[in-house]
């Protein structure tokens, strides 16, 4: 588990802890790298048993929005920042303020979007405070919500995976277990149900499948029983660290491919389920729609821009399966080797926001 040593030994830029009394905001932000552009990652509300849980979640999941970006080929660092304190009752406008006042004083190093507990109605009060923000409202001028365009990039990643692993240019007929009926997992739900897919689901918030009780082709399952499914495909759309010793024995799919964040407790877990022979989608470039989205605020949104980028990510996917198969490496590797190749080609340029001290974001309309 992390401590404040594990901080001074990882290879992050800066860490910043925030603390205000006023408003009961205890919060980090953490800047894992700024080589290709400001550090960019979603705000993550959740209750933490202990600020070293929350520390090596923040550390562990702004590092992999750094590769996240890098894979996606954006002009974007990675970043990410918690807020220790429960969504379902801690929420408030002073909350969301005070954190929207801590990213401004960040001056454009890091901006901030939606994660886990979080939506685009606390986007708005950060707003209020600091220009440093994406997935602000439609009618702010942003793209709001980014978990449709999140699970649109990952049912395009999983086309590439099925092509590759099953033969198939077709997802009709195919069975897929998703963990966690959240943002990100009710899209993909009624997308995988639209490609006449056989899905089951599970949520630790047994209400949030409650409306799948009577649908067909949909079955919910109890939260413990979605590594037993025998599926074509499991889907993490939940938390991270769902893919470690103790499920890698259970798993019966032949394709791991989510949402979730950091999926492999350990890059060790990668390696047993390429040896195997289950093929896995790398959670930062099959989750990257969501992020792809938000970005094209800085230069103004647009919607047939997204679709067009979001497509792209069937294309990095089927060139990280392709590698894995030619050079029989783990996929997780050949990501991660995809990532730090672009990052050492072209960090030395000046792109676009590099040197600038704030992203402008053309057609968004500032209310104060
Ligand atoms: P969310 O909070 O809306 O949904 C997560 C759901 O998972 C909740 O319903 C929660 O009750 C459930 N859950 C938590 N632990 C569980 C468990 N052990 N078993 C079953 N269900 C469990 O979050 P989200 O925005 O849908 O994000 C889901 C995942 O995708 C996260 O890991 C997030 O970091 C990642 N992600 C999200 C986006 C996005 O656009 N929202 C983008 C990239 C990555």
């Amino acid at each position: 588990m992390a401590s404040i040593e594990t901080v001074f030994k990882s290879d992050h830029e800066e860490v910043v802890f925030f603390n205000d009394q006023n408003s009961g905001l205890k919060s980090i932000i953490a800047i894992h790298n700024t080589r290709l552009g400001p550090a960019l990652g979603g705000l993550r509300m959740w209750k933490y048993d202990s600020v070293d849980h929350a520390i090596d979640d923040v550390l562990r999941l702004s590092r992999g929005m750094t590769y996240k970006a890098a894979v996606a080929g954006l002009n974007l660092g990675g970043g990410k920042a918690v807020i220790i304190a429960d969504p379902k009752t801690d929420k408030s406008e002073a909350l969301f303020r005070t954190f929207g006042s801590f990213v401004d004083s960040l001056n454009g190093r890091y901006i901030t979007a939606e994660d886990v507990g979080t939506d685009v109605n606390d986007m708005e009060f950060i707003f209020m405070e600091t220009s440093n923000v994406v997935g602000v409202a439609k009618t702010h001028g942003g793209s709001g919500d980014p978990s449709p365009w999140t699970a649109r990039g990952v049912l395009e990643g999983i086309r590439a995976c099925v092509e590759v692993k099953l033969g198939k240019d077709s997802l009709k007929g195919l069975s897929v277990a998703v963990q966690g009926a959240g943002n990100v997992g009710r899209e993909l739900i009624e997308l995988f149900l639209d490609s006449e897919m056989r899905v089951f689901v599970c949520d630790i918030d047994r209400s949030r499948c409650d409306q799948y009780q009577n649908r067909p082709n949909i079955s919910v399952v109890a939260t413990d029983e979605i590594y037993d499914a025998d599926v074509d495909i499991f889907c993490p759309a939940a938390l991270g660290a769902v893919i470690n010793e103790k499920t890698l024995a259970r798993l019966r799919c032949k394709i791991v491919a989510g949402s979730a964040n950091n999926q492999l407790a350990t890059p060790e877990c990668g390696d047993v389920l390429y040896a195997k022979k289950i093929l896995y989608a790398p959670d930062y470039a099959i989750n990257a729609g969501g992020l792809m989205n938000v970005s094209i605020e800085f230069e103004g949104y647009d919607e047939l821009r997204a679709n067009r980028m979001i497509r792209n990510i069937y294309y990095a996917i089927k060139t990280i399966l392709h590698d894995s198969q030619k050079e029989n490496l783990p996929e997780y590797r050949c990501a991660d080797r995809v990532a730090e190749k672009r990052m050492a080609a072209i960090s030395h340029l000046r792109g676009r926001y590099l040197g600038k001290t704030q992203p402008t974001f053309p057609g968004r309309i500032v209310k104060r």
